[in-house]
């Protein structure tokens, strides 16, 4: 029997996680729920699978639920995301927290000793060193959820890395990648949250739009994969079939299928080494017809090329990079910024940032905090200068 801490519970990689632990009640057991502020679904998991301890990140949301009597510690705050995560009773957590709220919970869950399902790319992006050397430390596994980097992590089966000559990780394009660049300014939330192959959340459809998403994903393919980012590639692929591929020395590439569904990686983190039974429908092939490939444009996608030049610089700049777009996408929501604008926020905010070597956590999150307010900074000019 496994026991599992989920943090971002009510997440929509959180609710695949639930149902797919739900249907092996032989093989799992919930003992901690953390989530951010969705109360009632979070109540009806706490139903379900009695954890000894939940976390509600937002406090007045974690008051409501503690009027509920429901016989379960509930904690509230960064600490209480950290106490679900670092549970005595618990041997793995899934990580599963939109954004950067994700890493101090994610690096105090390995501290602990406890194996991480991993799909909160933030915590590797932010301070990826710091966490890949802590698990290494403490022998702990670190299992990736993220579609593309459980696709790599297949691949490879464990092979010798030095066969490896590059690895490649597929993009579906959005909802634009057809559109010309013309039309890019005029793109609307609406339009950018509707993605045509997989259900996600709203923060990652936007960053998916953007290929922030993949760019983000370079990183962390650079940090699970100890590859440098010269060794990752990006293509595009619209149907979402091969969800990444990996090229080795003799010039082979093997590449692993599926049809789009996060249950996939999620069944794959719980149930490695092995796997669970039918746990997707059947890939038809003749059905798909056809699989297409296509190098992304980067004049429409500069966010894909910042987070390159992120990586490379390496320090506290992935960790800006990531802080920036958090702001833009928030801001692009509400409607005060373009869809154009996003990559411009990024690039300054990177522009005025002085370097600073990732030695701790608090490092990392000063240089998120100082980051954040640069980019609101940026944006409010922008919109100071619209206005006059
Ligand atoms: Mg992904």
């Amino acid at each position: 029997m496994k026991r599992i801490s989920i943090l971002g519970a009510t997440g929509s990689i959180g609710r695949n996680t639930v149902e797919v632990i739900g249907g092996h009640p032989d093989k799992f057991r919930v003992v901690g729920l953390a989530a951010k502020n969705n109360i009632s679904l979070l109540e009806s998991q706490i139903r379900r699978f009695r954890p000894e301890v939940v976390a509600v990140y937002d406090e007045a949301a974690a008051e409501r639920l503690r009027k509920k009597d429901l016989h379960v510690e509930i904690c509230s705050g960064e600490e209480g995301l950290v106490r679900a995560a670092t549970l005595n009773n618990a041997d793995l957590v899934v990580s599963a927290i939109v954004g950067s709220p994700g890493l101090v919970p994610t690096y105090e869950a390995i501290r602990a000793g406890k194996d991480i399902a991993l799909a909160t790319k933030e915590a590797l992006v932010m301070a990826g060193g710091l966490v890949m050397a802590e698990a290494a430390r403490r022998g702990v596994r670190v299992l990736p959820v993220d579609s593309e980097h459980s696709a790599i992590f297949q691949c490879l089966n464990g092979r010798d890395m030095k066969e490896v000559e590059k690895i490649v990780l597929t993009a579906s394009g959005g909802p634009f990648y057809r559109k010309h660049i013309s039309e890019f300014e005029a793109i609307t939330p609406e339009d950018a949250l509707r993605h045509p192959t997989w259900d996600m959340g709203r923060k990652i459809s936007i960053d998916s739009a953007t290929l922030m998403n993949k760019g983000l994903e370079v990183i962390e393919a650079c940090w699970l994969f100890d590859l440098p980012p010269e060794k990752v590639e990006v293509v595009l692929h619209p149907q979402s079939i091969i969800h990444s591929m990996v090229k080795f020395i003799d010039g082979c590439v093997i590449a692993h299928m599926s049809v789009p569904d996060m249950k996939g990686p999620i069944s794959y983190a719980l149930s490695w080494p092995g796997r669970f039974d039918a746990v997707l429908p059947a890939l038809d092939l003749a059905a798909v017809g056809e699989l297409t490939f296509l190098a992304p444009d980067t004049k429409k996608y500069p966010s894909l090329l910042l987070a390159y030049d992120a990586i490379r610089t390496g320090g506290t700049m992935p960790c800006v990079l990531n802080a920036a777009n958090e702001v833009a996408v928030e801001a692009f929501l509400d409607r005060r910024i373009s869809f154009t604008d996003i990559p411009r926020v990024i690039s300054k905010t990177m522009s005025g940032h002085k370097v600073l070597k990732s030695d701790s956590i608090d490092t990392v999150i000063n240089a998120s905090n100082r980051a954040r307010e640069q980019a609101r900074e940026i944006i409010e000019s922008q919109e100071s200068r619209v206005k006059s």
